[in-house]
């Protein structure tokens, strides 16, 4: 299934494929180049990533491997990165140090005496910060705590340097605003490392109006490497208060609006039918009503858009379901576009309205990210007791009839496809050896089909390459039709092409000329 032989591109598309056996050949211009014992895909496509948001985390000291809070601070001051004065580093876990204690500011205050620190714990809801830092805040003995934060004390009512949610704000608000041009480098530093993982089009989510214009000059001056569909923010209106319309560039499109339902189930954000299984006392919160949902969704679609919304619990995705029923309902003939993205957990009775929409010929779009499932199926075990059997389905939606794309959430999670790829396939969750819920694994086809652009589902009949399609290959080492289903991982990326372009080669890999 997987394409061997000459591909001839004229104009960014592919005018002719020529079978052979045991090379791929790109031919373009006079120009050839020949991968040797590789084989050529169909771009892949995430379809939920959050690009400038990736891009900063590059950016920043990343203290994920650090084991001691005394190596983060030796990383920092070795990483050499300050940011006007400021130093800022995250994913920090004293869970996984020897000292589990939350670390102090003082460990801080021996590296940096004069500069202002702001540490961001893992989770994004805590911050680890220096006596600078607290100065400049003004945060000094007994401080007030901020509404829904918290500022720690030691026993003599000074702060220890831990801020926690809203108390961070009284940091993070101080550190200079970033400048457009780090922002462009933040969208160039993460394409060049999505383009690595053969990715040649992405589904950018909540992205903040004032990116657009960003987005449009780097790809006006044929800098954006990749095809980047924008969902702008829209639970508060952004978009609208921007004045942001559908529109298609070169390789940037304005395509949909973003709102959320709902918050995530680590948390206890997500909004549950019933109260979690591990906290009684709690079933999430919805974050939009039916009737607002609604009514921004029909404002959003009479502009053009498509309609995505973030929804993880039960009554979240009941809410979403049940507003896009009305939907398709008012936009009868219309071809419109409505998306769930995670879709985490639905009710069978949900499931089953999914499948009487798709009999009527509306197909509900499920945006999964299948990392979040091996990745916490531990704690979703826990959150969920009996319910995980309606978590994470991905053969029963397809089964009935919802339309399944697939991407990663980087930079939650890492947005390499055959990552993603292995967990539908198999479904092991990390650190586990056993399949959790097999029946819901799909085929390697449907994993790859739901990891590609419309334009290529709906072309790519027997999901090779195709002529008169945009020219967007990804070139594997190896066949994944042919590899043992626990080895997809294995396959490395060689190349990757964008309208004919070769925005990636592995510089692992000898290229013939
Ligand atoms: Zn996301």
């Amino acid at each position: 299934m997987a394409f061997q032989g000459e591909i001839y591109i004229k104009d960014g598309k592919i005018k002719e494929l020529s079978e052979k056996v045991g090379f791929v050949k790109i031919i373009q211009n006079q120009n050839e180049a020949v991968f040797d014992n590789a084989f050529a895909f169909p771009g892949f496509k995430d379809h939920h990533g959050h690009i400038v948001g990736f891009g900063r985390s590059l950016s920043l000291i990343n203290f994920s491997d650090c084991s001691s809070a005394e190596e983060c601070c030796e990383m920092a001051v070795n990483s050499n990165k300050a940011f006007n004065e400021w130093i800022i580093g995250y994913g920090w876990n004293q869970e996984k140090w020897a000292e589990t204690d939350l670390p102090r500011k003082e460990i801080i205050d021996k590296y940096f005496p004069d500069n202002p620190v702001y540490f961001v714990r893992v989770d994004g809801h805590s911050a680890w910060v220096n006596s600078k830092a607290l100065e400049l805040a003004g945060i000094s003995s007994n401080p007030k705590n901020p509404e829904g934060g918290e500022i720690l004390l030691d026993e003599s009512g000074y702060p220890t340097g831990i801020l926690i949610d809203n108390a961070m704000e009284l940091v993070n608000s101080l550190i200079p605003k970033l400048s457009d041009n780090h922002i462009k480098t933040f969208i160039q530093i993460a394409v060049d490392q999505l383009i690595a993982y053969g990715i040649t089009e992405v589904d950018d989510m909540d992205v903040d109006p004032n990116f657009i214009p960003l987005f449009k000059d780097l790809d006006s001056s044929n800098q954006l490497k990749i095809k980047v569909n924008s969902f702008v923010k829209a639970q508060n209106d952004e978009y609208l208060k921007n004045k942001i319309t559908p529109k298609q560039f070169k390789n940037f499109n304005i395509k949909g609006i973003k709102f959320y339902s709902d918050g995530a189930l680590g948390s206890y954000g997500a909004a549950m039918i019933k109260p979690y299984s591990d906290n009684k006392r709690s079933s999430g919160l919805l974050l939009i009503s039916y009737e607002d949902l609604l009514e921004k969704s029909k404002k959003g679609i009479d502009l053009g858009f498509s309609i995505a919304t973030h929804s993880i619990g039960d009554l979240a995705n009941r809410l979403v379901i049940d507003v896009y029923s009305k939907l398709f309902e008012i936009f009868q003939n219309e071809n419109i576009e409505l998306r769930i993205e995670h879709a985490q957990i639905i009710h069978p009775e949900d499931l089953k309205k999914i499948g009487f929409l798709s009999d009527k010929g509306h197909r509900i779009i499920a945006s999964v990210q299948p990392i979040h499932c091996i990745s916490d199926a531990n704690m979703a075990r826990k959150r969920l007791g009996r319910r995980t059997r309606n978590s994470y389905l991905w053969k029963s939606l397809m089964e009935k009839g919802a339309k399944l794309i697939f991407g990663s959430d980087f930079p939650i999670e890492s947005p390499d496809p055959l990552l993603g790829i292995d967990a539908l396939i198999n479904r092991i969750p990390f650190s586990e050896t056993k399949s959790w819920l097999e029946r819901e694994t799909i085929d390697l086809l449907d994993a790859l089909n739901g990891y590609q652009s419309d334009l290529f589902r709906n072309n790519y009949s027997s999901k090779q390459l195709n002529k008169n399609l945009p020219a967007d290959i990804t070139i594997l080492d190896k066949n994944l039709f042919e590899l043992n289903s626990k080895n997809i991982k294995s396959a490395k990326v060689v190349a990757t092409f964008v309208n004919g372009n070769r925005v990636f080669l592995n510089p692992d890999y000898a290229l013939e000329k």
